[in-house]
This record gives structure tokens, sequence and C-alpha cells, in this order.
């Protein structure tokens, strides 16, 4: 799509090509070295995508996690998540995985994690 921000990624910024994905680090990183998937055809969301893809992508992730992993010893967990729709956030009408490394003190307080979506709900 002519208009779409990662159907135009710049190539310099790619740093993995599979098949049907590319990831790149996000422009507005939440942790250092924030990863985004997404597929290199324009599907909106996780929902659009085919078999095919959603095999690969289960892989990748896995992929992702032993690299990030590799790179950065201070890595101790992740949150992975996909923002789908706008009423949850979503800004970027492409599909992304976002794969976010945490480490051990980047915040006060991590329970809940994704929970905190819903900032009120975060701890239980
Ligand atoms: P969403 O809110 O749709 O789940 O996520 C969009 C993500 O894309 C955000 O984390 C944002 O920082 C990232 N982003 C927005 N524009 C660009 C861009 O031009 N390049 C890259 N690499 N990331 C972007
Ligand atoms: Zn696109």
């Amino acid at each position: 799509m002519s208009n779409c921000v990662f159907c135009n990624i710049e190539t310099e910024r790619i740093l993995n090509n599979y098949n049907y994905f590319i990831t790149f680090r996000d422009l507005y990183p939440v942790t250092d070295l924030h990863t985004l998937i997404v597929p290199k055809r324009h599907a909106v969301s996780y929902f659009e995508l085919r078999d095919n893809e959603l095999i690969e992508l289960a892989k990748i992730i896995k992929y992702q996690k032993n690299e990030l992993t590799n790179l950065d010893k201070t890595i101790s967990g992740f949150n992975i998540g996909m923002n789908i729709g706008e009423d949850a956030g979503q800004t970027v009408f492409h599909c992304h995985v976002h794969i976010i490394p945490r480490r051990k003190g980047d915040v006060k307080n991590p329970k809940g994690g994704i929970r905190g979506v819903i900032p009120d709900k975060k701890i239980y």
C-alpha cells in the first residue's frame, strides 16, 4: 500500500528477511531493542494473516527471542503483543508484533505486565 509506513520501510532498517515477514527496530522504542515483526504483505492485523504466515510467525517469535537474548545478556524477560484495532491502541494499520525486551529493574513494579493496557487494572 503506497501510503502505509510499514509497506514502505527503508530497506536499511530491515534486520531479518524471512519468507513472509521482516523485522526492524521500533522507531520509538519502549525499551532498548524493541523490535517489530511485520508481514511483507499488507495485512491490517493478525486476524487477516494466512495459515502459512501464522506458522512462520510462531517460529520467528522464538528466533527473535534467541537473537535478542544473544545480543544483550541483560534481557531477562519479554512482553510480546499486538494492538488490534484503534480502540486497543493500534496506530499503524499494518499488522505488527511488538517484541519488547525486559530487564530486571526497568520499571519499579513489573507485576501484571501486559495487564497495564488498562492501567487501573494492572496490579491485582
Ligand atoms: P501500534 O501502536 O500500531 O501497535 O504500534 C505502532 C508502532 O510502530 C509504535 O510502537 C511506533 O513507535 C512504531 N512506529 C511508528 N512509525 C514507525 C516508523 O516509521 N518506523 C518504525 N520502525 N516504527 C514506527
Ligand atoms: Zn502496509
